[in-house]
């Protein structure tokens, strides 16, 4: 492997995996293309990557994959106040996805996934330092740490999240309702306690980050399509094809990075990857972003709010119901209550947005070759935190495309766990 350099590399996806992957390709010499049906620089350029809360978290390692929720999952789906919803029509066509996740629902399983999300979580904020050492982020992310806030009605799980996180050496300080307030005067005091991730940083405007590493990407070379991709395969030569309507485009190596929707180019190469969305919403309030210096969000409610350049952007809830059924206007009207009920002062919403969080049962990402294609690399399944997450991915994904040692342990990002 020494003397190896891959000659060319196609890219499925100019989210945040796919333009952080590019650029780190590009910068070890390697040419890369990376087709979108988006341009990135558009303003119809409305992934996941564009419309997310921008947190940067790397101390979030605890996922849905918790005893302490299975329990109150009956109940929160019942309630058409609560954070999580499902699109009955869809359920038949999730069954897979609900075997896996009740199958990770445990507490040995949780710790699996804390644990090597942490890995990569810890990682997350140098790797995006690095890039912002070269784009100009002036405007675009704030340090002013995140805060969460609770009501006491669900301690048992607050002391679990907080147990783990102290196991894993996570730097958190509890506040608290009158130090939350002292930080954030305009909240209404619906909540009891709070805590801070003082290192956190945030995104004032995730697309125009996004938008900026991208054109380093094509600054130094790299190419970008704009396409619809409808199919990938590897040929008898161990060559990477990738297929628009029209246009047949062949590669060394290719990487899947199409978020949400990867699961179509999985199937295509015979591997029964149960990939899924969690449905996500936001809002703006335009020009109230001045009520609240730092993100904020309530987890009773599933819901957060971060100021951005756009305006307050208030983002959440977790939809099941996949790519294809149209936006709920009852989870719009969650989340506009939701921010009311913690700024009773704010005025009319813009903007109402749908994103897909690409999600694996076991809420670990795909970082990896296909199993029966080894030239086919996949990036996807970040689900929370895929926004955290994009630069490290680059990093990780560009080394196993280019065939280099690494001392992470990648074995538990495997496409291998669901084959
Ligand atoms: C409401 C919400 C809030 C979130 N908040 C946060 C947060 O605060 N912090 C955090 O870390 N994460 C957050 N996330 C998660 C994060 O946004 C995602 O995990 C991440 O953006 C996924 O990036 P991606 O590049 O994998 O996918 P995407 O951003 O979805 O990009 C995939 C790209 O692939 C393209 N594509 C797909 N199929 C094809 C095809 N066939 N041909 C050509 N192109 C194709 C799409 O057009 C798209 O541009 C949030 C997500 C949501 C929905």
């Amino acid at each position: 492997m020494e003397n190896y350099k891959c000659k060319s590399v196609g890219i499925i996806g100019s989210g945040i995996q796919g333009v952080c992957t590019g650029l780190q390709l590009i910068k070890k010499g390697i040419p890369v293309t990376i087709f979108d049906r988006q341009d990135p620089l558009s303003q119809d350029f409305k992934p996941a990557s564009y419309g997310n809360a921008g947190h940067f978290s790397p101390y979030a390692v605890l996922q849905l994959n918790r005893p302490d929720i299975l329990f109150d999952v009956p109940k929160m789906l019942f309630s058409s106040y609560g954070p999580l919803a499902l699109k009955w029509n869809y359920v038949p066509k999730m069954i897979n996805w609900f075997f896996y996740y009740l199958k990770n629902c445990n507490k040995k399983s949780m710790m699996h996934t804390a644990k090597n999300m942490h890995q990569i979580l810890s990682l997350s904020n140098d790797a995006y330092e690095e890039i912002f050492q070269e784009i100009d982020t002036n405007g675009l992310v704030e340090k002013k740490g995140i805060i969460y806030v609770w009501t006491n009605k669900n301690l048992k799980s607050r002391n679990l999240e907080i147990k783990v996180r102290d196991e894993l050496g996570i730097k958190q300080k509890l506040l608290s309702q009158k130090e939350v307030l002292e930080l954030e005067p305009n909240l209404n005091p619906v909540f009891d306690a709070g805590i801070i991730y003082e290192s956190a940083m945030h995104a004032r405007d995730p697309h125009g980050i996004l938008k900026q590493i991208f054109k380093l990407f094509l600054k130094r070379g790299g190419k970008f399509i704009q396409t619809n991709i409808k199919s990938v395969e590897q040929s008898k030569n161990d060559e990477t094809i990738l297929r628009s309507e029209k246009e047949e485009y062949k590669f060394e190596k290719s990487v899947v990075a199409s978020g949400a929707f990867s699961k179509q180019f999985t199937d295509q190469l015979g591997e029964k990857i149960p990939l899924d969305t969690e449905r996500g919403y936001h809002v703006h309030f335009k020009g109230q972003e001045k009520l609240i210096s730092r993100p904020v969000i309530f987890l009773d409610r599933g819901f957060g709010m971060t100021p951005m350049n756009q305006g307050l952007r208030a983002v959440g809830t977790v939809e099941l119901g996949g790519t294809e059924n149209p936006l709920s206007k009852k989870r719009i009207d969650y989340v506009i209550r939701c921010a009311k009920e913690l700024l009773p002062q704010l005025g009319a919403h813009e903007d109402e947005w749908l994103g897909f969080r690409p999600t694996l049962p076991d809420f670990l990402p795909i970082l990896g070759p296909s199993l029966k294609n080894k030239n086919i690399i996949y990036a996807f399944g970040h689900q929370h935190l895929g926004w955290t997450l994009g630069a490290i991915t680059g990093k990780i994904v560009s080394g196993i495309v280019a065939g280099e040692k690494t001392n992470l342990d990648l074995s538990p990002y495997s496409s291998k766990r669901f084959n």
